[in-house]
Protein backbone atom coordinates (compact mmCIF):
# COMPACT_ATOMS: atom_id res chain seq x y z
CA UNK A 1 0.00 0.00 0.00
CA UNK A 2 2.63 2.53 0.45
CA UNK A 3 4.53 1.95 -2.94
CA UNK A 4 0.83 2.63 -4.11
CA UNK A 5 0.98 5.51 -2.22
CA UNK A 6 3.92 6.64 -4.45
CA UNK A 7 6.86 5.48 -2.03
CA UNK A 8 8.80 3.85 -4.46
CA UNK A 9 11.33 1.57 -2.28
CA UNK A 10 9.86 0.84 1.59
CA UNK A 11 11.37 -1.68 4.18
CA UNK A 12 9.99 -2.37 7.81
CA UNK A 13 12.36 -4.38 10.12
CA UNK A 14 10.03 -5.48 13.01
CA UNK A 15 8.40 -8.24 15.17
CA UNK A 16 6.53 -10.77 13.38
CA UNK A 17 3.99 -13.02 15.24
CA UNK A 18 2.89 -16.18 13.81
CA UNK A 19 0.75 -19.24 15.33
CA UNK A 20 3.14 -21.39 13.66
CA UNK A 21 2.25 -25.44 14.91
CA UNK A 22 6.00 -26.17 14.00
CA UNK A 23 8.07 -27.65 16.38
CA UNK A 24 11.49 -27.66 13.91
CA UNK A 25 14.60 -25.97 14.64
CA UNK A 26 13.76 -22.95 12.87
CA UNK A 27 10.57 -21.89 13.41
CA UNK A 28 9.58 -19.49 16.29
CA UNK A 29 6.37 -17.91 17.15
CA UNK A 30 7.92 -14.67 17.45
CA UNK A 31 10.65 -13.67 15.34
CA UNK A 32 12.42 -10.31 13.48
CA UNK A 33 11.30 -9.72 9.89
CA UNK A 34 12.96 -7.57 7.60
CA UNK A 35 10.32 -6.83 4.76
CA UNK A 36 11.08 -4.78 1.64
CA UNK A 37 8.71 -4.02 -1.42
CA UNK A 38 9.08 -1.79 -4.10
CA UNK A 39 8.08 -0.40 -7.35
CA UNK A 40 9.50 -2.47 -10.29
CA UNK A 41 10.57 -1.07 -13.24
CA UNK A 42 10.70 -3.71 -16.31
CA UNK A 43 11.35 -7.10 -14.02
CA UNK A 44 10.93 -8.58 -10.85
CA UNK A 45 14.89 -9.37 -10.81
CA UNK A 46 14.86 -5.68 -9.92
CA UNK A 47 13.79 -7.26 -6.60
CA UNK A 48 16.46 -10.01 -6.34
CA UNK A 49 19.21 -7.10 -7.14
CA UNK A 50 18.30 -5.80 -3.85
CA UNK A 51 18.50 -8.86 -1.67
CA UNK A 52 21.81 -9.61 -3.73
CA UNK A 53 23.45 -5.97 -2.87
CA UNK A 54 21.58 -5.88 0.99
CA UNK A 55 22.85 -9.23 2.07
CA UNK A 56 26.14 -9.59 0.39
CA UNK A 57 27.20 -6.08 2.05
CA UNK A 58 25.23 -7.72 5.50
CA UNK A 59 27.90 -9.90 5.05
CA UNK A 60 30.82 -8.06 4.19
CA UNK A 61 30.01 -5.42 7.17
CA UNK A 62 29.06 -8.29 9.73
CA UNK A 63 32.88 -10.26 8.89
CA UNK A 64 34.78 -6.61 8.73
CA UNK A 65 33.30 -5.52 12.14
CA UNK A 66 32.42 -8.50 14.21
CA UNK A 67 35.65 -10.97 14.38
CA UNK A 68 35.95 -10.84 18.20
CA UNK A 69 32.06 -11.36 18.27
CA UNK A 70 32.33 -13.94 15.46
CA UNK A 71 35.29 -15.48 17.32
CA UNK A 72 33.22 -15.82 20.85
CA UNK A 73 30.91 -17.76 19.34
CA UNK A 74 33.23 -20.06 17.63
CA UNK A 75 34.72 -21.18 21.05
CA UNK A 76 31.35 -22.62 22.39
CA UNK A 77 30.24 -23.33 18.32
CA UNK A 78 33.24 -23.81 15.76
CA UNK A 79 32.18 -22.78 12.92
CA UNK A 80 33.53 -22.43 9.13
CA UNK A 81 33.08 -18.66 7.67
CA UNK A 82 30.47 -18.38 5.33
CA UNK A 83 31.09 -18.76 1.08
CA UNK A 84 29.34 -16.31 -0.78
CA UNK A 85 30.44 -14.81 -3.93
CA UNK A 86 30.33 -11.22 -4.99
CA UNK A 87 27.82 -11.45 -7.69
CA UNK A 88 24.93 -13.49 -5.86
CA UNK A 89 24.05 -16.68 -8.01
CA UNK A 90 20.78 -17.23 -9.16
CA UNK A 91 19.12 -20.53 -10.83
CA UNK A 92 15.89 -20.81 -11.78
CA UNK A 93 13.45 -23.11 -10.16
CA UNK A 94 13.87 -25.76 -13.47
CA UNK A 95 17.76 -25.34 -13.11
CA UNK A 96 17.46 -26.57 -9.62
CA UNK A 97 15.22 -29.32 -10.10
CA UNK A 98 17.60 -30.58 -13.19
CA UNK A 99 20.84 -30.43 -11.00
CA UNK A 100 18.32 -32.89 -8.78
CA UNK A 101 17.27 -34.85 -10.94
CA UNK A 102 21.20 -35.57 -12.46
CA UNK A 103 22.17 -36.43 -8.74
CA UNK A 104 19.15 -38.86 -8.61
CA UNK A 105 17.08 -36.92 -5.84
CA UNK A 106 13.85 -37.57 -7.14
CA UNK A 107 11.84 -34.13 -7.02
CA UNK A 108 7.63 -32.59 -8.12
CA UNK A 109 8.82 -30.68 -10.98
CA UNK A 110 5.68 -28.26 -10.28
CA UNK A 111 5.58 -28.59 -6.57
CA UNK A 112 7.81 -26.90 -3.63
CA UNK A 113 11.55 -28.78 -2.12
CA UNK A 114 11.32 -30.08 1.08
CA UNK A 115 13.86 -29.45 3.72
CA UNK A 116 15.37 -33.19 2.23
CA UNK A 117 15.96 -31.61 -1.29
CA UNK A 118 16.74 -28.48 -0.14
CA UNK A 119 19.77 -29.67 1.59
CA UNK A 120 20.92 -31.73 -1.22
CA UNK A 121 20.43 -28.90 -3.50
CA UNK A 122 22.83 -26.98 -1.12
CA UNK A 123 25.37 -28.92 -1.80
CA UNK A 124 25.28 -29.99 -5.31
CA UNK A 125 25.34 -25.68 -5.44
CA UNK A 126 28.44 -26.01 -3.07
CA UNK A 127 30.41 -28.27 -5.01
CA UNK A 128 29.71 -26.47 -8.42
CA UNK A 129 29.16 -23.04 -7.64
CA UNK A 130 31.77 -23.22 -4.39
CA UNK A 131 28.59 -20.84 -2.47
CA UNK A 132 26.79 -21.25 0.47
CA UNK A 133 24.41 -18.39 -0.75
CA UNK A 134 21.94 -18.55 -3.42
CA UNK A 135 18.91 -17.46 -5.15
CA UNK A 136 16.26 -19.80 -6.63
CA UNK A 137 13.92 -18.19 -9.07
CA UNK A 138 10.75 -18.51 -11.16
CA UNK A 139 9.09 -20.99 -8.30
CA UNK A 140 5.58 -22.84 -9.49
CA UNK A 141 2.85 -20.79 -9.32
CA UNK A 142 0.97 -23.61 -6.97
CA UNK A 143 3.61 -23.28 -4.67
CA UNK A 144 3.17 -19.60 -3.95
CA UNK A 145 0.66 -17.26 -2.36
CA UNK A 146 -2.39 -16.55 -4.36
CA UNK A 147 -0.68 -12.70 -4.90
CA UNK A 148 2.14 -13.78 -6.88
CA UNK A 149 2.45 -12.63 -10.34
CA UNK A 150 2.74 -15.52 -12.70
CA UNK A 151 5.55 -15.90 -15.15
CA UNK A 152 4.10 -13.91 -18.45
CA UNK A 153 5.85 -16.55 -20.97
CA UNK A 154 4.46 -19.82 -18.50
CA UNK A 155 1.39 -19.51 -16.20
CA UNK A 156 2.39 -22.50 -14.34
CA UNK A 157 5.35 -20.73 -12.98
CA UNK A 158 5.71 -17.45 -11.28
CA UNK A 159 8.11 -14.50 -10.61
CA UNK A 160 9.12 -15.12 -7.08
CA UNK A 161 12.17 -16.76 -5.91
CA UNK A 162 13.18 -18.31 -2.10
CA UNK A 163 17.00 -17.52 -1.00
CA UNK A 164 19.41 -19.68 1.11
CA UNK A 165 21.57 -19.76 3.41
CA UNK A 166 23.69 -22.81 4.44
CA UNK A 167 21.16 -24.81 2.44
CA UNK A 168 17.73 -23.76 4.33
CA UNK A 169 15.18 -20.73 3.38
CA UNK A 170 15.94 -17.33 4.70
CA UNK A 171 14.30 -15.05 2.55
CA UNK A 172 10.75 -15.56 0.41
CA UNK A 173 9.61 -12.79 -2.18
CA UNK A 174 9.00 -12.40 -5.79
CA UNK A 175 6.19 -9.50 -7.70
CA UNK A 176 2.95 -9.05 -6.70
CA UNK A 177 -0.11 -9.13 -8.98
CA UNK A 178 -0.98 -5.46 -9.20
CA UNK A 179 -4.34 -6.22 -11.66
CA UNK A 180 -7.38 -6.39 -8.94
CA UNK A 181 -9.24 -8.86 -11.85
CA UNK A 182 -6.47 -10.92 -11.67
CA UNK A 183 -6.12 -10.46 -7.93
CA UNK A 184 -9.61 -11.24 -7.72
CA UNK A 185 -9.36 -14.74 -9.74
CA UNK A 186 -6.16 -16.06 -8.42
CA UNK A 187 -7.54 -15.66 -4.91
CA UNK A 188 -11.30 -17.62 -5.71
CA UNK A 189 -9.02 -20.20 -7.75
CA UNK A 190 -6.46 -20.72 -4.44
CA UNK A 191 -10.17 -20.95 -1.98
CA UNK A 192 -9.99 -17.75 -0.75
CA UNK A 193 -13.24 -16.11 0.09
CA UNK A 194 -12.55 -12.09 -2.05
CA UNK A 195 -14.93 -10.52 1.06
CA UNK A 196 -12.05 -11.14 3.51
CA UNK A 197 -9.46 -9.76 1.71
CA UNK A 198 -11.55 -6.48 0.27
CA UNK A 199 -9.28 -3.91 1.88
CA UNK A 200 -6.25 -5.52 0.26
CA UNK A 201 -7.65 -5.07 -3.25
CA UNK A 202 -9.82 -1.93 -3.11
CA UNK A 203 -6.56 -0.42 -2.26
CA UNK A 204 -5.22 -1.48 -5.60
CA UNK A 205 -8.07 -0.09 -7.59
CA UNK A 206 -7.18 3.52 -8.55
CA UNK A 207 -4.07 2.80 -10.03
CA UNK A 208 -1.18 0.76 -8.58
CA UNK A 209 2.35 0.27 -10.20
CA UNK A 210 4.02 -3.11 -10.55
CA UNK A 211 5.98 -3.85 -7.30
CA UNK A 212 7.14 -6.94 -5.36
CA UNK A 213 9.31 -7.35 -2.44
CA UNK A 214 10.57 -9.87 0.43
CA UNK A 215 10.11 -10.92 4.03
CA UNK A 216 13.43 -12.42 5.59
CA UNK A 217 14.14 -13.89 9.11
CA UNK A 218 16.86 -12.69 10.83
CA UNK A 219 17.19 -14.68 13.40
CA UNK A 220 17.15 -17.45 10.68
CA UNK A 221 20.25 -15.39 9.09
CA UNK A 222 22.11 -15.24 12.16
CA UNK A 223 21.37 -18.89 13.14
CA UNK A 224 23.39 -20.31 9.57
CA UNK A 225 25.41 -17.00 9.25
CA UNK A 226 27.22 -18.97 12.42
CA UNK A 227 26.16 -22.51 11.42
CA UNK A 228 24.17 -23.34 14.75
CA UNK A 229 22.02 -26.03 14.74
CA UNK A 230 18.82 -24.27 16.59
CA UNK A 231 17.29 -20.69 15.86
CA UNK A 232 16.73 -20.51 20.09
CA UNK A 233 20.64 -20.00 20.36
CA UNK A 234 19.74 -16.39 18.50
CA UNK A 235 16.89 -15.61 20.22
CA UNK A 236 17.29 -13.85 24.10
CA UNK A 237 13.75 -14.92 24.79
CA UNK A 238 12.60 -17.67 22.07
CA UNK A 239 8.96 -18.47 22.01
CA UNK A 240 7.23 -21.27 20.51
CA UNK A 241 4.17 -23.32 20.63
CA UNK A 242 5.18 -24.65 23.77
CA UNK A 243 7.75 -21.79 25.20
CA UNK A 244 5.87 -18.59 26.54
CA UNK A 245 7.97 -17.54 29.95
CA UNK A 246 10.45 -16.25 30.56
P1 LIG B 1 8.98 -21.89 6.15
O1 LIG B 1 8.70 -22.53 4.80
O2 LIG B 1 10.39 -22.12 6.60
O3 LIG B 1 7.93 -22.18 7.19
P2 LIG B 1 7.66 -19.56 5.15
O4 LIG B 1 7.62 -19.96 3.70
O5 LIG B 1 6.43 -19.68 5.98
O6 LIG B 1 8.90 -20.32 5.89
P3 LIG B 1 7.61 -16.75 4.71
O7 LIG B 1 6.22 -16.65 5.16
O8 LIG B 1 7.87 -16.64 3.25
O9 LIG B 1 8.25 -18.11 5.26
O10 LIG B 1 8.50 -15.73 5.53
C1 LIG B 1 9.69 -15.14 5.02
C2 LIG B 1 10.87 -15.46 5.90
O11 LIG B 1 10.56 -15.21 7.27
C3 LIG B 1 11.33 -16.91 5.88
O12 LIG B 1 12.16 -17.18 4.80
C4 LIG B 1 12.05 -17.03 7.21
O13 LIG B 1 13.37 -16.51 7.15
C5 LIG B 1 11.24 -16.14 8.10
N1 LIG B 1 10.28 -16.92 8.89
C6 LIG B 1 9.06 -17.31 8.52
N2 LIG B 1 8.45 -17.99 9.51
C7 LIG B 1 9.32 -18.03 10.53
C8 LIG B 1 9.28 -18.59 11.85
N3 LIG B 1 8.20 -19.22 12.29
N4 LIG B 1 10.34 -18.43 12.67
C9 LIG B 1 11.44 -17.77 12.23
N5 LIG B 1 11.54 -17.22 10.99
C10 LIG B 1 10.51 -17.35 10.15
Amino acid sequence: MAVIGDFSCVYVVGLVFRAEDSYTHRHLCEFTGLDAEMRIKEHYSEVMDIVDRVFVKIFDKVNETCQEQLAAIGIQYPFKPLKYLRNTLRLTFEEGIQMLKEAGVEVDPLGDLNTESERALENLVLEKYDTEFFIQHRYPLAARPFYTMPCLDNPAYSNSFDVFLRGEEIISGGQRVHMCGLLESRAKECGIDVKTISHYINSFRYGTPPHGGFGAGLERVVMLFCALDNIRKVSLFPRDPRRLAP
